[in-house]
C-alpha cells in the first residue's frame, strides 16, 4: 500500500496541561507537555501550529512519519468515572487539597497546585477520549498525552506523582460504558504499576502485564515476579522484570517469549498501554537503557497483537519520561509504530 487513505492514529492531548503545577525542580513538570507538542510537529505527524513556540529544545534531527495522526482536544473527564476505582474519601480528600490553594499528597513528590484536581481530570478526560473515538470505530488507535500520569494511584492514595489511576478508570470504562469484555494492559514504564495491579489484582477480565526495573533498586519497590494476582485473578497479572542496564533485546526477548504468547491465549478484546518512556538511556529517574528504536519496536509488536485479536484497537496512555529530548523522541517513535498497518 502506497498512501494512507486516512489516519489511523489520533493523538490527545491539550496544550493546558502545562498548567498542572508540581513545584520546582520536579522531574513531572509541565516542559514535558510542550517537549511532545513540539516532537510530533517535527516529525510531520501533526500540522497545527506549536502552542508553545517560545519553548526551547534541541530534539536533534527526526524520523518523518509517512502519515498524518490526527489531533483530538481531550473532553474534561465527568466525576462519575472516578467512582469506578476510587472511593469517595479519595476524591474528596484531593479536591480538598486542591480547594486549600494546593500541597503535598504522598510522600512530599506528589504535589498539586489549586487547579491540581481540574488538571487531573483534563488528563483522565483524555484517556476517555481516546477510548471513545478507538470504540467509535473511527480510528483504530489513540495516544493520550496527558499529566499528572496514573500508574502509581492506587484506589484509595495518590502515589508517585499520580493522582488517579487513568488507566484503570479506563479499562473500567470501556467495560461499562462500551461493553468491552476482556481488556489487556500491558505497562511498560520503567516502574512497577503498583496501582493499576491494586485496581484488577483479584479481576480475571483485566490482564495487567508490567515490565519495569528490578525492585530491589527501583521506585515503587513492589512487582516482583511472585506477584500473579489475587482471588479470581490469579494468573492475570504478570510482573516481568528487568536489571539495571537492560537494553531493547531483553525486553523485546521477554515481550516476544513470555508476554505475547501469554495475552495471544488470553486474546483481549481491546489493548491498553501505559506508555512510560523513563526506561530510555537517557532519563534520570531510572536505570534501564532502552534506545528510541526500541519503543517503537515494542510498540510494532504489541500492534500485532491488537490486530490480531481486538481488531486493531489500541489505546495507549502517557505515564512517565522526565528527559525531554528523549521522551519526545520515543513518543515520536512510538505513535509511527501506532499508525502502522502491521499486516
Ligand atoms: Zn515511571
Amino acid at each position: 500500500m502506497m498512501a494512507q487513505e486516512k489516519p489511523k492514529v489520533a493523538f490527545v492531548s491539550s496544550p493546558r496541561l502545562v498548567e498542572h503545577e508540581t513545584g520546582p525542580f520536579h522531574p513531572e513538570r509541565p516542559d514535558r507537555i510542550r517537549a511532545i507538542h513540539r516532537a510530533v510537529r517535527a516529525a510531520g505527524l501533526i500540522d497545527s501550529p506549536d502552542p508553545f513556540p517560545d519553548f526551547e529544545l534541541d530534539l536533534g534531527a527526526m524520523p518523518q512519519a509517512l502519515f498524518k495522526a490526527i489531533e483530538i482536544a481531550p473532553v474534561m473527564a465527568e466525576e462519575q468515572w472516578l467512582e469506578l476505582v476510587h472511593p469517595p474519601e479519595h476524591v474528596r480528600q484531593v479536591k480538598r487539597v486542591a480547594e486549600a490553594g494546593g500541597g503535598v499528597l504522598d510522600q512530599g513528590d506528589t504535589r498539586i497546585d489549586a487547579n491540581g484536581y481540574e488538571m487531573a481530570m483534563l488528563s483522565l478526560g483524555g484517556v476517555l477520549t481516546a477510548c471513545d473515538w478507538v470504540m467509535g470505530g473511527k480510528f483504530r488507535r489513540a495516544f493520550a498525552a496527558g499529566r499528572p500520569p496514573g500508574h502509581h494511584a492506587e484506589p484509595d492514595r495518590a502515589m508517585g506523582f499520580c493522582l488517579f489511576s487513568n488507566i484503570a478508570i479506563g479499562a473500567r470504562y470501556l467495560q461499562k460504558q462500551h461493553g468491552v469484555g476482556r481488556i489487556a494492559i500491558v505497562d511498560f514504564d520503567v516502574h512497577h504499576g503498583n496501582g493499576t495491579q491494586a485496581v484488577f489484582d483479584d479481576d480475571p477480565s483485566v490482564f495487567f502485564v508490567s515490565m519495569h526495573e528490578d525492585p530491589r533498586v527501583c521506585y515503587p519497590g513492589s512487582g516482583y515476579e511472585w506477584e500473579a494476582g489475587a482471588g479470581a485473578g490469579v494468573g492475570y497479572t504478570m510482573n516481568v522484570v528487568f536489571p539495571p542496564l537492560s537494553v531493547d533485546e531483553d525486553y523485546m526477548t521477554a515481550l516476544r517469549r513470555r508476554i505475547l504468547p501469554v495475552l495471544e491465549t488470553f486474546a483481549p478484546e481491546v489493548l491498553l498501554i501505559s506508555a512510560g518512556f523513563d526506561a530510555h538511556l537517557d532519563d534520570p529517574l531510572a536505570n534501564v537503557n532502552l534506545s528510541e528504536a526500541g519503543f517503537g519496536e515494542m510498540t510494532r509488536e504489541l500492534v500485532g497483537l491488537a490486530d490480531r485479536h481486538c481488531n486493531g484497537r489500541v489505546v495507549s496512555v502517557l505515564e512517565g519520561g522526565y528527559h525531554l529530548r528523549a521522551l519526545g523522541r520515543s513518543v515520536v517513535r512510538h505513535l509511527i509504530a501506532l499508525g502502522a498497518d502491521s499486516e
